[in-house]
């Protein structure tokens, strides 16, 4: 398990998103990231949607996506 960062991580998540974070944060997140695979699917899923959504086929969700979403929020439940 990666050391208790999670909570800062999803907290920066949209900020990570959107490039407004400084190098020494986003590589902060970047390594726990790769330590910590529950916060990279989070991440993974919100870089996902964004891509969606800018590519505006909202009533087209792969199937793939839906799956990831399903998967997320199964773990989330636990
Ligand atoms: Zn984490």
């Amino acid at each position: 398990m990666a050391d208790g960062n999670c909570e800062d991580a999803l907290e920066e998540l949209y900020s990570f998103l959107d490039g407004e974070l400084d190098e020494l944060r986003r590589a902060h997140i970047k390594r726990h990231l790769d330590d910590c695979t529950p916060c990279l699917e989070v991440y993974d899923f919100h870089a996902e949607l964004r891509v969606m959504i800018s590519d505006k086929c909202r009533d087209q969700v792969p199937r793939e996506l839906r799956d990831r979403i399903a998967r997320i929020l199964g773990e989330q439940a636990m």
